[in-house]
């Protein structure tokens, strides 16, 4: 079976519909496919400034909506970054092939870094993508399932397996980007051609999976959309109702067309009242499966403790054939 790897940060309380949609619901249908692991990549999350217990319960929170969802441990390695050593140890060696220029290229940290200041952005930050691509490299993965955001992100991670290979020898695969087009760029609800971020957007542009549906249905009523009233999708002319269309359609499986036909002649307001209820019906179980993995934190870390096992049984050997190749003595 091809493989699979992907992360998602613990940055925040909840996923919000643009994680789950660009990514999480790919990596669930992936695991019939493919051989899976799925990572919560804390060490990530400490790149931008952190509160220690936070992050600590915001990784629980990660792993409990991943399972929530439909991660399932039996078929797939659910595990924390932090608990498999070589995530770092493989990242030094990748930062020293990596160029500077190369690095600095990268948009999003020249968003993020531009946001925070050049004085108060991390050199965690800067190397991110680094330890994204020793994250990645070290499964031999295939292909990573990402929305539209990551695609920068993961040519370096293939550069940087290309230029390994080349250089010492056969060690990594070359990962594919697996992004798919139709919901690989949820917007956000306030400014529809931005993405919908957990560290960019205000509130009031985000659906968290864990928040109060009649906040989330607040939220999708005065969602921005152009002054027109057709109902049609035009992700240019009208990105909101494009946006709003293609939650709509992901959620309930029901195509864009068919949906653009069933509110011929009826307003905006239909649209977004009748989407409310979607997210709300889509949202309840999945709070109450996340509730019930979070009422017992310590099956969940023994869950987690396990899974991170898995991972280094397959992450350990890799990490050992790169030292090999670059001259270092082997881990003891
Ligand atoms: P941050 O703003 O802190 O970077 P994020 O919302 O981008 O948070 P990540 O944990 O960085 O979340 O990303 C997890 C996954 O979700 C990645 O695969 C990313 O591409 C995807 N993703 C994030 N935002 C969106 C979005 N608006 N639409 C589609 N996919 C998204
Ligand atoms: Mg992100």
């Amino acid at each position: 079976r091809p493989r699979v790897f992907s992360g998602i940060q613990p940055t925040a309380d909840s996923f919000h519909l643009g994680n789950y949609l660009g990514a999480v619901w790919h990596w669930v249908a992936l695991q019939d496919t493919h051989d899976a692991f799925y990572c919560v990549v804390d060490q990530h999350a400490i790149t931008a400034g952190h509160d220690p217990k936070v992050l600590h319960q915001r990784t629980r929170k990660a792993a409990a909506q991943l399972l929530a969802v439909g991660i399932d441990p039996e078929r797939s390695t659910l595990f924390v970054q932090s608990q498999v050593p070589e995530h770092a140890q493989l990242a030094w060696i990748l930062g020293c092939i990596t160029g500077f220029g190369e690095a600095s290229r990268m948009t999003q940290f020249k968003d993020k870094s531009q946001k925070q200041g050049s004085d108060r952005a991390s050199v965690g930050l800067f190397t991110y993508p680094v330890l994204q691509a020793a994250d990645i490299l070290l499964y031999q993965a295939d292909a990573v399932p990402v929305g539209e955001d990551q695609r920068q992100h993961l040519e370096l991670s293939r550069d940087l397996a290309q230029r390994f290979n080349n250089t010492f020898g056969k060690t990594f695969v070359v990962p594919a980007a697996h992004i798919v087009k139709d919901t690989a760029k949820i917007t956000d609800l306030q400014e529809p051609r931005a993405k919908m971020s957990k560290s960019a957007s205000a509130p009031g542009g985000i659906i968290d999976l864990l928040e109060d549906p009649a906040r989330s249905a607040k939220k999708i009523r005065s969602a921005v959309t152009d002054t027109g009233r057709e109902i049609i999708f035009d992700a240019e002319a009208k990105p909101g109702i494009a946006n709003l269309l293609t939650i709509y359609s992901a959620l309930t499986g029901r195509g864009i067309d068919e949906l653009v036909g069933a509110y011929a002649g009826k307003g905006y307001g239909d649209l977004k009242k009748d989407l409310a209820e979607v997210v709300t019906d889509f949202v309840r179980p999945i709070q109450q499966r996340t509730n019930g993995y979070l009422d017992d934190p310590a099956q969940l870390d023994k869950l987690l403790a396990a899974g991170a096992e898995k991972a280094r049984a397959v992450a350990e050997p890799t990490n050992r054939a790169a030292y090999e190749r670059v001259g270092f003595f082997p881990p003891v």
